[in-house]
């Protein structure tokens, strides 16, 4: 090493052993931070310590594979350097590599170095770690939605991807080729491919989720259709139109049987002399994604030349790490703690619940930096599923957990707020949940990290102390009357001043739910359904999907969600062909119509992407463009005053696009009282143009203002001749998401 990196591992040596042995905290990636300024290019210097190294990316799973995969690599005793704590920026590889560099040089033979390094990387950090890492090989698992105000749009993250491998020509990719995004990457780069998936043969009955990230053909952007689908976007695709399709799979999973306390599965590979294949396995957890991950991580291994024969091995060995489908017994109860940070997540250990009729759940969000400030992605964790379970006790907690319970509550789901994992294992006993039940205790990032901190500090065996309930949630949950209740569309009883509406309800049309639904927009549609319920006015919701005629004459509120600007691009040929039944609908009819975001840009004349433009509808008088770099966005939470409502509008903004008003438009938002509202310079905040609002906010938007919601319905109702003003409803739970809000705007003028 030279000079530089020398002073750096030393300084970073020093700082790891002031921090553990003097301050006996976990180093964490400080030791790496010193490192990294004191010389830059350290990651390059120790490179040359690996006979091979691979780095594994991709949303979900990057811990729990790099673990796998370090444990099988290294169960014949080859020397495996890994950051197994989970620091996955360029700081935290460097880290564990300076920590370790004695071992990985102590394992050097006479042919050179023998060490291999094994790393999980933050998707946006390959961009720094392959250049100089220059890994044998790059595993990439997956690509969700995910904190999106970090990372822009999904296509943001591919092109790093992409330009990561191109920085490192050598560099295999290993990938998911189910995923269409993971796919497109693996067209686009040059270096050598290598696909692994799941055989139709192994594909089960799966209920889709709500939320796909990837419904269009990544050379020709029509829509792709499905064989088979797993979850999320993972299945088998083609695109009917060019013929692009899920590329052959090298590795594939042929079958998977659930057994009581896991699954078992069978690895094949393409190449039949392949030793050790195929692999039959059973891992101890439940849920598709841990065979995704243990494809990965032994398809990996194979390659890298580990025996197959282990593989069971590695598997009955494994141990979790911290919060990563964690099996604890604390204050005598059975707790199973797990991460989950985004939909796909959340909907996969929602399955679990539902899979194993679990009794009790404890859901934590927070919005610290590490978690991403937007949450607006809880409305597209299809939290409806547990309210189909009777009998379930449901916690909100962590730092957004008024903002849980709202979301909650439109699934159908009461819950109570909890300020800790202490207070929901007191309250599920004094709810009579049973020492045998299994407590769920679900985190997004630096939540699961508090509660695991606090887990280990509670005792394993104590009888949990009865705490009293102050809110009826627990009882609820159990009493069928409560549900109906809750229950959203059509099954309450009709108001006798609604009554004309019976032969035709309140109808919510939702344009293109399938295309335009980011950061949660799909929760508007619910919100205004529950709203009307809840005060006996019927109402039902309707869609409007690709290739359907616009038919908007019975429509009293319509709904168009946001989208990335591909997904933008996308629908606007569709939308195109509507521009007269829409413009008939919001300026002759004067219907009601809630536009978000990318939708409320597509309303207006154009939208301007440097070279590109999408041509809009030009049915209201407003103009966007996209900054000259497409990363800058305008993210954060926003709260502005508006004249149609009389509280502020608070909500959450995450936009390239900037976009102005003709003179003769009124904003909806007439001052930014924080964030930054239409472009940032002229102090307005999205549209109202006769019944329509249209806005940049989401969270969604309609969960944090409910007289925004209100306003909407009220304006329906009137063009259907009821004049009567609104009943009002409690929104307890909206003032308290309100109220925690609004200590997190920046300071308010
Ligand atoms: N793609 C658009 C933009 O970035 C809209 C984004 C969105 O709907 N959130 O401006």
């Amino acid at each position: 090493m030279s000079v530089r990196s020398t002073a750096a591992a030393t300084a970073a040596s020093i700082a790891r052993f002031g921090i553990q042995r003097v301050l006996h905290r976990r180093g964490g990636s400080i030791p790496g931070i010193i490192a990294l300024r004191l010389d830059p290019g350290i990651l390059r210097e120790m490179a040359p310590l690996f006979a091979a190294s691979v780095v594994v990316t991709g949303t979900n799973g990057k811990t729990t594979t790099t673990n796998l995969l370090a444990d099988c690599l290294a169960a014949d005793g080859t020397c495996v350097i890994t950051n197994r704590a989970g620091n996955n920026m360029e700081a935290g590889i460097a880290g564990a590599i300076l920590e370790d560099r004695r071992r990985a040089r102590a394992a050097r033979g006479a042919s050179g170095p023998a060490a291999i390094g094994c790393f999980e990387c933050d998707e946006l950090y390959t961009a720094r770690v392959l250049p100089k890492l220059k890994p044998t090989y790059l595993v990439l698992l997956n690509l969700f939605r995910d904190q999106l105000d970090r990372y822009g749009e999904i296509d943001h993250t591919q092109d790093v991807i992409a330009g990561a491998l191109a920085s490192s020509p050598a560099t295999t990719l290993i990938y998911n080729a189910d995923d269409p995004l993971c796919a497109a990457i693996a067209r686009r780069v040059e270096n050598p491919t290598i696909a692994f998936g799941f055989a139709a043969t192994a594909a089960g009955d799966e209920e889709p989720d709500k939320v796909s990230d990837s419904r269009f053909c990544a050379v020709c952007n029509a829509p792709l259709t499905y064989e088979y689908v797993l979850y999320g976007q993972l299945g088998s695709y083609r695109c009917p139109t060019c013929g692009w399709q899920r590329p052959d799979l090298a590795f594939a999973v042929t079958s998977v049987e659930t057994t009581e306390d896991g699954q078992r599965f069978t690895l094949e590979a393409r190449d039949a002399a392949r030793a050790g294949f195929p692999c039959t396995a059973h891992i101890a957890y439940h849920g598709l994604y841990m065979v995704y991950n243990a494809m990965a991580a032994l398809t990996a291994a194979t390659l890298m030349g580990a025996d197959g024969a282990r593989f069971q091995q590695t598997l009955d060995r494994y141990q979790p790490a911290r919060g990563r489908m964690q099996k604890l017994t604390v204050k005598g109860r059975k707790l199973l703690v797990n991460l989950a940070k985004n939909p796909v997540g959340f909907d996969r250990i929602i399955q679990i619940i539902q899979a194993t009729e679990a009794r009790a759940c404890a859901f934590y969000i927070n919005d610290k930096d590490a978690d991403g400030h937007d949450i607006s992605w809880i409305y597209d964790v299809d939290f409806e599923r547990l309210a189909r379970m009777r009998g379930l006790t449901v916690y909100a907690g962590g730092t957004r957990a008024e903002d849980l319970q709202v979301r909650l509550k439109y699934a159908g789901v009461p819950s109570t707020v909890v300020r800790s994992a202490e207070e929901a294992i007191n309250r599920a006993a004094s709810a009579g949940i049973g020492a045998a039940d299994t407590l769920y205790i679900v985190g997004n990032y630096t939540a699961t990290l508090e509660l695991c901190d606090e887990l280990d500090r509670l005792p394993a065996g104590e009888t949990p102390q009865g705490v009293r309930t102050h809110a009826a949630a627990d009882a609820l949950c159990a009493d069928d009357a409560a549900w109906a209740r809750w229950s959203l569309v059509g099954r309450g009883t009709i108001a006798p001043l609604y009554r004309e509406l019976a032969a035709r309800p309140l109808t919510i049309c939702h344009l293109y739910p399938q295309e335009l639904n980011l950061y949660g927009d799909t929760g508007n549609v619910a919100i205004l359904a529950a709203r009307c319920a809840w005060r006996g006015i019927p109402v039902r919701v309707t869609t409007l999907n690709r290739g359907e005629a616009a038919d908007l004459s019975g429509v009293d509120i319509a709904v168009i969600g946001g989208g990335a600007d591909r997904d933008q691009l996308a629908v606007q040929h569709e939308l195109m062909r509507h521009r007269e039944a829409v413009d008939r609908y919001l300026n002759h009819d004067k219907g009601a119509m809630l536009a978000i975001c990318g939708g409320y840009q597509l309303l207006g004349r154009h939208y301007f992407l440097g070279d590109e433009k999408i041509e809009g509808l030009g049915v209201i008088g407003i103009e966007t463009r996209r900054a000259d770099n497409p990363t800058d966005r305008l993210i954060g939470n926003v709260a502005v005053r508006a004249d149609i409502v009389d509280a502020d509008i608070l909500g959450f903004e995450n936009h390239g696009g900037r976009t102005y008003l003709d003179a003769d438009e009124a904003p909806l938002g007439t001052s930014v009282v924080a964030g930054t509202g239409n472009n940032g310079t002229d102090g307005y905040e999205g549209i109202v143009h006769h019944g329509l609002v249209g806005t940049y906010f989401h969270g969604p938007v309609l969960s944090k203002n409910p007289a925004l919601a209100d306003w909407l319905i009220a304006w329906a109702l009137r063009r259907r001749g009821i004049e009567k003003p609104l009943e009002a409803l409690t929104d307890t739970e909206e003032a308290g998401a309100r109220r925690a809000f609004e200590k997190k705007l920046p300071h308010r003028a």
